[in-house]
């Protein structure tokens, strides 16, 4: 009840709050107002094959532009927004923009490339996500394999499990691929990955951070991807700082790379600058694998 109150009048609260609560509530209000401005940018970092190097995709991330703060790192909003319902209204702007910006890159001659967006749990069990895909992919044209949903093991875990598939294979149907992001974070064990229709598994940059060195770690990324592959599905290593850890995943048969040893996520414009030397060719055939 205090919180619904501090929504709209924080002010005669302030003095019975924690400061820590106080900055939660202007964060909020401040989020609010970013919203309707839209005042978020999408950064992309780069996703390589592994084995050739070759640039195949990027992941989309949030940014949010504040007046006074500048740039707020997603790790701080995306849990307040969640809370407060602003995830919807900012993951349905991140999936128009994703597909607008792809459509114009396509549009100016760049290649096709996977593009992969972060969708909260939120966002995902809310009706009205497969009639927006829909939406916005008859506006920008089909998908069939270059866009990329990651979820969480959380979001497999979070109700019914027929209805979570069903909401799968509904945006699945139209050409929408799902990668599991964080992959060996959470608590859902190697079965989910048979029980749902997940393509790509992205394993978390905790696992790769102390690889080959940590021989726990080392031989976790070995199984999962040994593990994913035997049930057709494709992997990515997140976090790839070195060209040590790349050596070893690419032993392994690790299919996708992403890291800062790669390239950092970086604004459009920057991230033009990287596609531009590429083979189209190359790239656009690998979009139309499945993935
Ligand atoms: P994530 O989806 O696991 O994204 C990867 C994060 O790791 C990104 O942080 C990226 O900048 C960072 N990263 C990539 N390579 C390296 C590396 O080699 N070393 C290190 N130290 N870090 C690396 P970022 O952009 O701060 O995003 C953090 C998280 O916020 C994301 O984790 C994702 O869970 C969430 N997020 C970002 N954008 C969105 C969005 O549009 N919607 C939603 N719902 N969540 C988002
Ligand atoms: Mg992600
Ligand atoms: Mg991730
Ligand atoms: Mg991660």
């Amino acid at each position: 009840k205090a919180k619904q109150a501090g929504k709209n009048r924080a002010q005669p609260y302030a003095p019975h709050m924690q400061a820590d609560a106080l900055a939660r509530v202007h964060l909020e209000a401040d989020l609010r107002i970013a919203v309707e401005q839209r005042a978020f940018e999408l950064h992309y970092q780069p996703i390589v094959e592994c084995a050739s190097g070759a640039l195949v995709g990027a992941e989309a991330l949030i940014r949010w532009r504040h007046p006074e703060r500048g740039m707020i790192s997603p790790l701080e909003f995306i849990p307040v927004a969640e809370e407060c319902g602003l995830i919807v209204p900012i993951g349905e702007w991140v999936l128009s923009e994703v597909v607008r910006q792809r459509r114009d890159w396509l549009a100016r001659g760049y290649p096709l490339l996977r593009l992969t967006l972060n969708v909260s749990g939120v966002q995902f069990r809310e009706a009205g996500l497969p009639e927006l895909v829909r939406t916005l992919l008859a506006e920008g044209g089909t998908a069939r394999g270059s866009l990329v949903f990651e979820i969480t093991e959380s979001v497999l875990m979070s109700g019914n499990d027929e209805n979570v598939e069903a909401r799968m294979c509904d945006i699945k149907e139209q050409g929408i691929c799902f990668a599991l992001d964080d992959f060996g974070t959470g608590f859902s064990s190697l079965s989910y990955l048979k029980r749902f229709p997940v393509d790509i598994v992205k394993i978390d940059r905790s696992f790769v951070r102390d690889c080959p060195d940590d021989g726990n770690d080392a031989s976790l990324v070995e199984a999962i991807i040994n593990m994913a592959h035997s049930l057709g599905l494709r992997v990515t290593a997140e976090g790839v700082e070195s060209a040590e850890q790349r050596e070893f995943l690419r032993a392994l048969g690790c299919d996708y790379l992403q890291g800062y040893l790669i390239g950092k996520p970086l604004a459009a414009d920057a991230f033009e600058a990287i596609m531009a030397p590429l083979p189209s060719v190359a790239a656009a055939a690998h979009c139309t694998e499945s993935c």
